[in-house]
């Protein structure tokens, strides 16, 4: 048993995007420090923010982890710089692979490098969902609502397209 839970989005909008997110997802839990102990199924989303892209790939999976938040964050960002994401020239714009923080135990981190819980997860279905499939009960330690109840109460702007891929 690592000593901490962590809870993070995995996303990609550029070339075979289903494989990168697993092999993000591969590359984070399979050394000694990281554990993967749940993992959502992949969904098809539609872009938010900046809309003039392609459509996402978009999972969460659940770790066990003996990183602190900014190890983590560090080891997130080597991954995503292997997997080929250079310097985004467009905020929310097309990306190999992003891997961001949702929550890590019942931290609040509220720094410039870090903010945890991540500050848009309550706002994205294409979060909610895959937490749901994970653990619908899950708590947001700020909001104190579950993934389940902010998922079914998301404002009708935040609508966003989602499916289950086949
Ligand atoms: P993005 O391009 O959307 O992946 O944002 C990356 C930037 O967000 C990095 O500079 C991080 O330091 C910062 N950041 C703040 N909070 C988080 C978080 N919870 N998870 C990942 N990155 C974060």
């Amino acid at each position: 048993m690592l000593p901490h839970i962590a809870y993070i989005g995995v996303g990609s909008n550029l070339g075979d995007k289903a494989e990168n997110c697993l092999r993000g997802i591969r590359a984070l839990t399979s050394g000694e420090h990281s554990r993967l102990t749940g993992r959502s199924k992949l969904y098809r989303t539609e872009p938010v923010d900046y809309q003039d892209q392609d459509w996402f790939v978009n999972a969460v999976i659940r770790i066990e982890t003996r990183l602190t938040p900014f190890e983590l964050l560090e080891m997130l960002q080597g991954l995503q710089r292997n997997a080929g994401r250079i310097q985004d020239t467009v905020r929310f714009g097309p990306r190999v692979l992003d891997m961001d923080i949702l929550l890590i135990d019942d931290e609040i981190i509220d720094q410039p490098m870090l903010t945890v819980p991540h500050p848009r997860m309550h706002l994205r279905r294409f979060v909610l969902q895959p937490l749901c499939d994970i653990d619908p009960m899950l708590r947001h330690p700020v909001l104190h609502q579950t993934v389940q109840y902010l998922r079914d109460h998301l404002p009708d702007d935040e609508n966003q397209g989602v499916w289950e891929l086949p």
